[in-house]
């Protein structure tokens, strides 16, 4: 054998060629932990590009607000870097919100874009459910999905002062363009009422307002619709899911067990309209003051816990109380965006790729668990 055969043989040992199949081979070994599947079978893995030693694809998630998104990108970094002749990974992370079964199967025309529909409800007033939708929004905003904002709480809106939107002034052929505010599209009832009108509403009025919201407004194309709730469990309520397709519910309470009465009859009226609970918020968990690190827990403990166990749903997160939250709602500055850093923001976020998981995990069919609950009404 002459030198440069043996020069050549020696370099084609050192740099074996990689193939498309390799990689997703090797990127099989890597499971998305809510799906119980790997990211290859479930076609997350894109766009495979191998230039010698080096590999770049993506991975293209359920959501955008994924909790496990980093874990994923390294462990799909080091299962090709594993691979003899491989030394660089380029792995960009990205999602296409998968869009609820019955998405897209409702009635109104203006939802026909909307990928999934949140109510977020409490049953009792005052609990923070409000600011929850809120946070919520913002959170799932600022991940990159596309988020609306429907004030249903017509005998208390409060949605524009919390979020600074201003009135919509655009319409289209008698359909309301709504407007947006930090990115995100917001309709509320004190938008189109001159100071208390909205609450002297009746209740089929009432339900008739929030049927505009739904049927005469333009939501475009979004990846997730949050509606904030009334308290309550009547007709604004009905309404809302006869004229909806809702994917889920995420149920708002403080831990106290005054509160848990009213939000069991929350709970009660999805299950009897067979919307899944994707979850429990408990708002106002603990205090933790300015110079000791110790936890208050003014309103009891473990009330939020109590609820998801009763109802075998997950606990999506605790929400500190917290001044902040007070001040930058007051300003029209959600927390999320004002304050990302603050101990209410960043308990929020952790709620938000929770919930964010869960309806994946519901929309991927994986949520049987989510639907079977054991009504124990009395309890
Ligand atoms: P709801 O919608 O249940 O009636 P809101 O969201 O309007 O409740 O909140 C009621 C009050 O509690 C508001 O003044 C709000 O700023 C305040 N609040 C909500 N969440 C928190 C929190 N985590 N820490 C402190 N105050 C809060």
């Amino acid at each position: 054998m002459s030198f440069l055969d043996k020069f050549s043989k020696s370099r084609s040992e050192k740099v074996p060629v990689i193939t498309e199949v390799q990689i997703k081979q090797a990127l099989s070994s890597v499971m998305d932990p809510d799906l119980n599947k790997d990211i290859v079978t479930l076609g997350f893995v894109q766009n495979v590009v191998i230039k010698g030693t080096e590999v770049s694809f993506k991975v293209v998630l359920t959501t955008p607000a994924c909790p496990v998104k980093e874990l994923l990108k390294k462990q799909c970094e080091q299962a090709v870097l594993a691979i003899p002749g491989i030394e660089t990974a380029n792995v960009e992370m990205t999602a296409v919100t998968k869009a609820s079964p019955s998405a897209f199967s409702s009635q109104s025309e203006t939802l026909s874009k909307v990928k999934n529909i949140i109510a977020v409800a409490s049953g009792k007033g005052g609990v923070g459910k409000s600011t929850t939708a809120v946070q919520l929004a913002y959170a799932l905003s600022k991940t990159g999905a596309k988020v609306g904002l429907l004030d249903a709480d017509v005998y208390g809106p409060s949605l524009p002062l919390m979020t600074g939107v201003s009135d919509p002034t655009q319409q289209r052929d008698g359909i309301v363009i709504p407007p947006v505010a930090n990115g995100v599209k917001i309709i509320s009832t004190a938008m189109f009422s001159s100071g208390q009108g909205a609450a002297i509403l009746r209740g089929p009025m009432a339900a008739n307002v929030i049927k505009q919201f739904v049927t005469k407004v333009e939501w475009g194309e979004l990846d997730y619709l949050l509606i904030d709730y009334p308290p309550g469990t009547g007709d604004i309520q009905l309404t809302l899911s006869q004229i909806t397709s809702i994917t889920g519910a995420v149920i708002v309470t403080t831990p106290q067990e005054m509160a848990l009465i009213d939000v069991r009859k929350a709970v009660h009226m999805f299950q009897t309209l067979k919307v899944p609970v994707l979850g429990v918020i408990e708002t106002m968990s603990y205090f933790i003051c300015d110079g000791c690190d110790k936890k208050h827990f003014l309103f009891h403990q473990g009330g939020g816990q109590k609820l998801a166990t009763q109802y075998g749903v997950p606990l999506l997160g605790q929400i500190p109380m917290d001044t902040h939250v007070v001040q930058s709602s007051d300003q029209g500055q959600p927390e999320i965006l004002s304050n990302p850093d603050g101990q209410a923001s960043l308990a929020y976020t952790l709620a938000c790729g929770e919930l964010a998981r869960h309806i994946s995990i519901l929309n991927a069919g994986a949520g049987e668990k989510l639907q079977q609950f054991s009504i124990d009404w009395q309890n």
